[in-house]
């Protein structure tokens, strides 16, 4: 018998740069790599010092950059390291990192962060060739001649989202990455794990377990909610700009858009998708099958392209007759395309900006949510600030998360002898330890904290 050990060094109790290490069988994984979402630089990356050794693979659960965003520079140190991810997260991955090697190259110029880029196109590629993408339920050795097995299963996020099992003789242990248990508009909710091996260890987020369920309105109430909405806007000859994430709530929010609008329950105008989420759709086509099976994606030439919107006169252009824009960020970070467009709409009354996802409060969308008539916003760096004129600020609830009471239930189902929570805010984490009971030992260790989880 060796000792079993679980260690964050990114993420743990907080939802930041997701990355743990689980030693087992003398073999070192690494279970996501991904970058804080608030930090910039090289404090955004998880703390590499803490690895004394080469991990042996890296197990990425899918393609947000606070789950895959520092796999590049993590290659850059360990080069003999491996990736795997289920096969739609590698090529969501290209996409992605390669994003955010433009972005990082932005920033570095437009705010001096001088550690920007963190890696290059030529590191992704390095990632993306080292990276073996495998089907969802099917067993692999991590390394060659390992006795321990990894499989994936579909945890109903976005496309390619897998939660994780790893077993040898042992120890068996399951991480379920970022999971929602019902359906989306594409997305079914996640498979429940069905294996005859009982789980000994579940790392398990709890990224709406401060989330009162009474207080959160079903999926198909909300649609009709943001159908109602968007039809006065366009209505009133407005323009309505829905900020989205670029994997998974772009492509979501646009076949919602297109259903209502076949439907008849908005009115037939254009409707534009911006870069990123225009190639990840593509994605989403190529692997349909990992859709729901009664999910209909329409075609991605339904959907027109926003074009340069950092000229002035493009979004001035798309904004003369109504339509609805989808755009990343979802959080309207400052010179995205979101922030740009919004930028132009708010010297009016009659556009609307309706925001689907969450919003940080230091974030710009935030801040505009709750601004009022007459604020100065500032939405571009080094621009000066524009006043807000625009009232219909809006906003929806839409996630691609587990409720806390589905939390619950997969911690029932599974009946671990360790829970582990991680990827929640402070009250999150704590709701969680005080209200999941059983007969197991709870954790939340801190970055660096190693869980004895078997001796
Ligand atoms: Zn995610
Ligand atoms: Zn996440």
């Amino acid at each position: 018998m060796s000792t079993v050990t679980f260690t964050p060094i990114g993420g743990g109790a907080e939802i930041g740069a997701n990355c743990y290490q689980f030693n087992l069988d003398g073999c070192r994984l690494l279970l996501d790599c991904g970058i804080h979402p608030k930090k910039e630089g090289r404090e955004g990356l998880p703390e590499f010092s803490l690895l004394r050794e080469a991990p042996d693979a890296v197990v990425v659960s899918h393609g947000h950059i606070d789950h895959c965003g520092a796999v590049p520079s993590l290659m850059k140190e360990f080069p003999s390291t491996v990736c795997y991810a289920t096969k739609p997260t590698v090529q969501i991955m290209d996409r992605m990192l390669h994003n955010s090697v433009s972005v990082m190259g932005t920033l570095a110029v437009e705010r001096g962060i001088r550690d920007y880029p963190l890696y290059t196109h030529g590191d992704v590629d390095f990632v993306i060739r080292r990276t073996y993408g495998v089907n969802f339920e099917h067993e692999f050795a991590p390394v060659w001649e390992s006795p321990i097995r990894i499989s994936f299963h579909h945890a109903g996020h976005v496309l390619g989202s897998a939660s994780i099992l790893l077993r040898n003789e042992q120890h068996t242990l399951f991480y379920t990455g970022d999971i929602c248990a019902t359906n989306q508009e594409l997305m079914g909710g996640l498979t429940p794990l069905n294996h005859n091996a009982s789980v000994d260890t579940l790392v398990i987020e709890s990224t709406r377990a401060a989330n009162d369920p009474a207080e959160v309105v079903g999926f198909e109430q909300e649609t009709y909610r943001f159908a109602d909405e968007v039809t006065a806007v366009l209505k009133r000859g407005g323009t309505v700009l829905v900020p989205c994430f670029a994997l998974g709530r772009s492509q979501e929010m646009l076949n919602i858009i297109a259903r209502l609008q076949s439907d008849g329950l908005i009115p037939d105008v254009p409707v534009y998708a911006s870069g990123l989420g225009r190639a990840i759709y593509e994605i989403y086509g190529k692997f349909a099958q990992y859709l729901r099976p009664d999910a209909t994606l329409s075609p991605l030439r339904q959907f027109q392209r926003i074009g340069d919107v950092w000229e002035r006169s493009v979004t001035r252009d798309l904004l003369k007759r109504p339509g609805i824009i989808v755009a990343t960020s979802g959080m309207m970070v400052e010179s995205t395309p979101s922030a740009m467009i919004a930028l132009e709409m708010v010297r009016e009354k009659r556009h609307g900006i309706f925001f689907v996802g969450y919003l940080d409060p230091d974030s710009l969308g935030y801040k505009l949510l709750h601004a009022k008539t007459g604020d100065d916003v500032t939405f571009e760096w080094g621009s000066p600030p524009v006043k807000v004129r625009l009232e219909n600020l809006r906003r929806f609830n839409f996630s691609a998360h587990a409720a806390r009471n589905d939390l619950v239930g997969l911690i029932d189902h599974i009946k671990p002898k360790n829970v582990v929570f991680m990827h929640g805010d402070p009250e999150a984490i704590e709701w969680m330890h005080s209200n999941c009971h059983g007969a197991f030992r709870k954790f939340s260790p801190a970055i660096g904290e190693t869980v004895v989880l078997e001796t």
